[in-house]
């Protein structure tokens, strides 16, 4: 009998988790330097939660969700996202009674039932953080340039940021009257799920996978020419907010992002490269999640980033991470007796800090040397009955060839000083 990872899930290799451990370090860092804390929710949720929390009428309620019974009869969805679940703690913990605004970020696994391609999967990673209690504009602008920095420290290029707003509910509920004037001559014609759209709610239909594309869609009146004042004036003052740090930005009308609860600000940020699977991070406002899942009414904004599409942008863009180089030195044996001074050797070594290796198969000594020749381990000593006898050994750089003699007795101070 042979396993096989499940349709849509795959193994993060040690061969390749440098380049996670790389983007997970940039990326909390990034988020400190603004003032934001780590916070780490449950994988699994009760399903309500997600139906009230990222919309009933989303592709992610009604057609992803990993949701089954548990043995005590509790319907449980595995996480689709993260920010229902940072809206249930910040709710159930008070948070609302901490110094706004309450600032965290996360690194999620999360779970959709998804039609499986390049870039898109069933089990994913995203980064992400939510803000509460500020109403912005300026902190809209700042989880932006969150994006923007981490962009750059991670030496990505060129990826778009797209800007919208899609208003408050008032000028929701006006626009969407508008929009179904507009429609009902040609709902008719268009896919299923735009005929429900159309009923529950039209604004959806601009984001449809299906109808997306064609002309009627493409032309339908854009909620941004029907915004009420007070969010006219929000977005011009994320646009001068942006402006002022001079983070380059499209207004893109068609933005209606996949979540129901967004407000006002959304936003993008698109790749050429990932093919059609080109969103890396997507984000926005959400002034009534938290009042909507039962909390005191509190402004809030966010994003989350899909890791797999970064890393895929990354690798497109040539990017190379540094590998972990831990292991400094590989300490070879030629004799027995060799053996156990080299164990107490690594053992303080490691103890300093230091990362070592040395043989675990019993190899030849010539075979060692070719282990470690091939490891890339950058230091090389070899102890034998010779060393043992002068109490010397040979520390050799990999990369020149040049070979210093240090002491055994001071082996370990002369690795802290000169091999990390
Ligand atoms: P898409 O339109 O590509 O389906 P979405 O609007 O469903 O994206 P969000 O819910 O906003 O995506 O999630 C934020 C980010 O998480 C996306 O921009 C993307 O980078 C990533 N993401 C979403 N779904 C997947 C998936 N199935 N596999 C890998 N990454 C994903
Ligand atoms: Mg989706």
């Amino acid at each position: 009998m042979r396993f096989a990872a499940q349709k849509g899930t795959k193994d993060i290799l040690p061969a390749d988790i440098y380049k996670w451990h790389k983007a997970e370090k940039v990326f909390a860092g990034v988020c400190h330097d603004f003032g934001y804390e780590e916070i780490r929710i449950p994988t699994f949720e009760q399903t309500d939660l997600f139906a009230r929390g990222v919309g009933d009428t989303t592709d992610v309620v009604t057609k992803e969700m990993y949701t089954f019974n548990d043995k005590g009869g509790r319907s449980i969805t595995l996480r689709p996202e993260g920010t229902a679940g940072v809206v249930r703690s910040y709710i159930e913990n008070g948070m609302g009674s901490l110094p706004s605004p309450v600032r965290m970020f996360y690194n999620i696994t999360a779970f959709r039932y998804e039609n499986v391609q390049k870039g898109r999967m069933r089990e994913f990673h995203q980064f992400g953080l939510e803000a509460f209690g500020s109403e912005g504009p300026a902190i809209d602008a700042e989880i932006i340039s969150i994006v923007d920095i981490f962009f750059k420290k991670i030496g990505l290029k060129s990826i778009k940021l797209c800007i919208n707003s899609i208003g408050c509910p008032a000028c929701r509920k006006k626009y969407n009257e508008i929009l179904k004037d507009y429609f009902r001559p040609h709902v008719s014609g268009m896919c299923e799920d735009c005929r429900t759209r159309f009923e529950r709610n039209p604004l959806r239909m601009i984001d449809c996978k299906i109808d997306g594309e064609k002309e009627i869609v493409k032309s339908a009146p854009r909620l941004i020419d029907y915004l009420c004042d007070d969010c006219k004036a929000h977005f011009e003052g994320l646009k001068a907010n942006l402006d002022a740090v001079g983070i380059r930005y499209e207004i893109d009308p068609n933005i209606v992002r996949g979540l129901d609860y967004y407000t006002r600000t959304v936003f993008e940020f698109v790749s050429e490269n990932v093919g059609t699977q080109g969103t890396i991070c997507g984000g926005g406002r959400y002034d009534g999640l938290v009042e909507n899942c039962g909390g005191a009414a509190t402004p809030g904004i966010g994003f989350a980033m899909g890791v797999e599409r970064l890393l895929m942008e990354a690798e497109a863009q040539g990017i190379v991470f540094d590998k972990n180089d831990s292991v400094r030195i590989y300490i070879a044996g030629m004799s027995e007796a060799a053996g156990a001074k080299i164990a107490k050797l690594c053992y303080d070594l490691r103890l300093e800090g230091i990362g070592c290796e040395t043989d675990l198969m019993k190899r030849s000594f010539k075979a060692q040397m070719k282990y470690a020749g091939k490891s890339g381990i950058p230091f090389l000593a070899v102890i034998g009955d010779d060393e043992l006898a002068s109490g010397e050994v040979k520390v050799k750089n990999m990369a020149t060839g040049e070979e210093t003699p240090v002491r055994l007795d001071g082996f370990v101070e002369y690795c802290k000083g000169n091999i990390v």
